[in-house]
């Protein structure tokens, strides 16, 4: 029987919208509008964004214009403002931005690894030393994701030691804070405890934090196995946008609004006001010209208590 104490007190949501879910969308948003979901987010409570990403508009015209992004956000104290690179050379430029952390990616299985970023695991990580290099230099710290850690849309069903020997080997090169990502949304409540089992076994100096895609209904229910096997740290995004580009059949990532009604009705703090939260979802789905998967946003938001006379109608 699961109990209130099998929880932890609160949780860190990191929204991921402006990044992971704008970079998927067809329309390209303007600065404004990508400031506006950052400070938004910032408004509501949110402690942990993931504001843009340092690739080349050529690749993501969506992620045009980062280092502008990057100098208009409102900063609240508290507030982690992460960015992705994905060389040394969009990590010196997200450095000239001063970010409160830089954040690399490295797929699970070479195959994805290839198709992702046309380098072999071994060559990213090569990569991820001279990025350290830079972001030690300038006082910021590195986090990591490794993508497709519960499978891959090439080679399968990933093994929990394929991805515990990459975490180890990025923990060696100084990256102890680490997510892994469900990327193509096959991972299920089992197979995430004993993933998160394996690295509290087997490497307890790594901060793990998960990351999930909805693809086949699973997010949710990840995410309280995730919980309950003792993550703390959960990546999610705003109206549940989001999923690679580069992945086949990537679905939306796990909506930050279900993720914080989940949590928070269980009494797990988040520190996000979940009314104003949904207000800033009614903005995203203006901006971005279509309707968001979030649960919650469809149903409108909390239950809210009705009169006693005339509801249930039998
Ligand atoms: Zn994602």
């Amino acid at each position: 029987m699961l109990e209130r104490t099998d929880l932890p007190e609160r949780v860190d949501i990191k929204d991921v919208s402006p990044r992971d879910g704008l970079q998927a969308e067809p329309k390209v948003l303007s600065i404004d509008e990508r400031v506006r979901l950052v400070d938004s987010l910032t408004a509501v409570g949110v402690p942990h964004i993931e504001v843009t990403s340092f690739v080349s508009p050529k690749w993501l015209p969506q992620m045009a214009g980062a280092e502008e992004v990057m100098s208009r956000i409102e900063r609240k104290p508290g507030v982690t403002y992460a960015v992705l690179v994905p060389n040394p050379k969009g990590a010196e430029r997200a450095l000239s931005t001063q970010p409160d952390e830089l954040t690399v990616f490295v797929s699970a299985s070479e195959t994805h690894n290839y198709k992702n970023v046309h380098r072999s695991i071994s060559e990213s990580l090569a990569g991820f030393h001279r990025i350290g290099e830079m972001a030690r230099g300038e006082g910021v710290p590195v986090t990591a994701v490794i993508v497709t850690s519960f499978g891959c849309p090439y080679e399968g069903r990933v093994p929990v030691n394929a991805v515990l020997d990459l975490a180890v080997r990025l923990e060696s090169m100084g990256i102890a804070d680490i997510t892994l990502g469900d990327t193509v949304g096959v991972a299920n409540p089992l197979q995430v405890a004993e993933m998160v089992h394996a690295f509290a076994m087997n490497a307890p100096t790594i901060r793990l934090g998960l990351h999930f895609h909805d693809n086949r209904g699973t997010a949710l229910a990840n995410l309280l196995a995730g919980v309950i096997s003792g993550c703390t740290r959960f990546e999610t995004a705003l109206g549940g946008i989001g999923g690679s580009p580069f992945s086949p059949g990537a679905g939306g990532n796990l909506a930050t609004e279900d993720a914080v009604y989940c949590l928070q009705e269980m009494g797990v703090k988040t520190g996000i006001d979940l009314d104003r939260l949904l207000g800033v979802t009614k903005r995203l789905e203006g901006a971005i010209g279509h309707n968001v998967p979030s649960r919650l946003y469809k149903a409108g938001g909390r239950m809210v208590p009705v009169g006693i006379e005339g509801t249930f109608n039998e």
